[in-house]
């Protein structure tokens, strides 16, 4: 799963970097990504902060080696700060140790690529940190998020691991301070609703939206279920992320066909687009 994801990042991370630095210098053209979930999204060019370089390859190659050394002598101090830092651990021992323990309380993996089952064992993770760090192109386009402007703003896990919606994993999303969105629901209520949420949400800094009238240019899109969608547990719509190394660059919220003629003010369309925004950028589930 793990190393899937990992190589169509690379692979899809090299067309980008083509696409951005050779065919779209110097122009406003957005640029098309593969995103880990598989579609293909439009990404303005702007949005991209900069590109992976040779010196920060050799910068996670060189904390690879050392992860590699470390993990042949998990007991020993590591010394290179940058190491360090990456693992949040004085040794190997203890950075196991504490994906050990997190496994429980979160389910996955803290670096957010594998899932971490209370089912799993020590071999499981000493294998699954072997694999992440085998590989330092990969490392170096999630840790600097594909190349993409995420404005510093990591969502609410962050602190405590990354977000997670059923098989999709989020550490950040690209310009929370630029979100577009487009509202397909045909419904003045629900219009209404969205202007509200976006007046809540924008309390927070980091986040400013504004309306645009094409979806493949929206980060977040709004309509009704799809026949085959179902709601979440618990409301009465569904957020669907797409993300690029783990970065949300898209998601949908899908709202219950039959809320969305109701007037505004009637709780539940404002209350499921208020909370539906909410995980679109970045907040989980309280009862998660
Ligand atoms: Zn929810």
């Amino acid at each position: 799963m793990k190393q899937i994801k990992i190589t169509l990042c690379g692979m899809f991370t090299i067309a980008i970097t083509l696409l951005t630095f050779i065919m779209f210098e110097n122009t406003a053209n957005a640029v098309e990504i593969k995103s880990d979930q598989g579609p293909y999204v439009y990404i303005p060019e702007n949005y991209f902060s900069h590109k992976v370089n040779d010196a920060d390859i050799q910068h996670y190659q060189a904390i690879c080696d050392h992860v590699q050394y470390y993990l042949q002598h998990p007991d020993e101090v590591i010394t290179d700060p940058a190491t360090r830092n990456e693992l949040g651990a004085t040794t190997m021992s203890q950075h196991i140790e504490s994906l050990y323990k997190g496994r429980s309380a979160y389910g996955f993996a803290t670096d957010g690529s594998v899932e971490v089952t209370h089912s799993k064992s020590k071999a499981d993770i000493v294998k699954f940190i072997q694999d992440r760090y085998s590989d330092a192109y990969s490392l170096t386009m999630i840790r600097m998020n594909g190349g993409l402007n995420i404005n510093g703003f990591n969502p609410d896990g962050s602190s405590t691991g990354p977000i997670h919606f059923t098989n999709v994993t989020m550490n950040s999303m690209v310009k929370p301070s630029d979100i577009t969105v487009y509202d397909g629901t045909n419904s003045p209520s629900a219009h209404k609703a969205i202007t509200i949420a976006f007046t809540h949400w924008s309390r927070i800094p980091y986040f400013n939206f504004r309306f645009v009238d094409n979806p493949a240019e929206a980060r977040i899109i709004i309509s009704g279920f799809d026949k085959d969608t179902k709601p979440e547990q618990g409301t009465e719509g569904l957020f669907v992320p797409l993300t690029y190394c783990y970065t949300e660059i898209q998601g949908h919220i899908y709202i219950k066909p039959e809320l969305l003629h109701r007037d505004w003010r009637y709780a539940s369309l404002d209350h499921v687009i208020m909370h539906e925004m909410g995980h679109a950028l970045g907040r989980v589930d309280l009862y998660n």
